[in-house]
């Protein structure tokens, strides 16, 4: 792998012990063009890898830009999930490089589950890159929070399910700082299926409550905190026009396929806020998704 695909991104940090890692996947595909970002937090004791990216390579190559800071510090992995972009790279901390990998109890059930050897098996018979991924589970888990005591500062990991239920975020609270990963998603938060709305709400919710000064996300190179109450506002939005359907049509299956036309919300209403460079059709995608999840969710209500 080539350092281009990945590297630090020192802007979107203001503090130096908080390092930003920045992963382009340039295969062709689906996934064209997906970046995702990881961190690297130096404290007096501890130097924390939070999450492991696409492979162990990524991880050996995010270790590379700290080697000055590994004498006299324990190495602690987490993993903010359990999906391929973000923990497929936990084979780096077995044998030489073992160290504990904390992560919600779930995230230890996803990674040990037929689905997820069955999904690394599709990629890597259409991508090279995964040959070298093996699915190591977190070795340390929690179900609602876990606090990393690091001298100078301390990481507060949070369950926060609502993308996956195995979500979790990293608050920091000396900085204000609020490391989102995918519960909060620019331009939009991504719902796994109708059981993650409800914990959607509330997790959005109660990061919004944090009142952070700063807040980084996995997806979409985002500093801002406002994301946060614009994902809930999005959220919301879908439930309000969904109710609005319900009350006039109970849709069939098969209506659900244009989702956004049913409840009379249009990406481009969603999109209209958005830069450039973000991937419109995963999002288009992503959008319709989540209004069938948020519908499916209110009529077993
Ligand atoms: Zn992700």
């Amino acid at each position: 792998m080539s350092k281009a695909q990945l590297f630090p991104v020192p802007s979107m940090s203001d503090d130096e012990r908080v390092r930003v890692f920045r992963r382009v996947f340039d295969a062709t595909g689906d996934y064209e063009g997906m970046e995702v970002d990881a961190y690297v937090i130096i404290t007096e004791r501890y130097v924390v890898v939070l999450d492991t990216m696409l492979c162990p390579a990524d991880v050996v190559a995010m270790m590379s830009f700290v080697t000055d800071e590994l004498a006299g510090r324990m190495v602690l992995c987490v993993d903010s999930h359990a999906d391929w972009d973000h923990a497929w790279g936990n084979a780096y901390f077995t044998d030489e490089q073992n160290a504990p990998i904390i992560a919600h109890d779930y995230c230890r059930t996803r990674l040990l589950s037929q689905e997820a050897a069955d999904e690394l098996a599709e990629f890597q018979q259409s991508c090279a890159l995964f040959r070298e991924v093996r699915l190591v589970p977190p070795t340390i888990t929690f179900t609602k929070s876990m606090v990393i005591h690091g001298g100078d500062l301390t990481i507060e990991l949070k369950a926060a399910p609502g993308h996956h239920p195995d979500q979790i975020v990293a608050w920091i609270p000396a900085l204000r700082l609020l490391l989102a990963f995918d519960a909060v998603e620019y331009p939009l938060p991504l719902m796994d299926d109708q059981r993650c709305v409800p914990d959607m709400f509330t997790t959005l919710e109660q990061l919004v409550a944090l009142q952070a000064e700063r807040v980084l996300c996995s997806h979409g190179k985002s500093t801002s905190p406002q994301l946060v109450a614009d994902n809930l506002q999005y959220v919301r939005e879908i439930e309000r026009r969904s109710l609005l359907l319900l009350q006039k049509h109970r849709p069939a299956d098969d209506e659900l396929e244009n989702a956004s036309t049913l409840i009379n919300y249009p990406f481009d209403e969603v999109f209209a806020r958005t830069n450039e460079g973000i991937d419109r059709t995963f999002y288009a995608q992503g959008h319709e998704e989540n209004i069938r999840s948020v519908l499916h969710w209110l009529m077993e209500k």
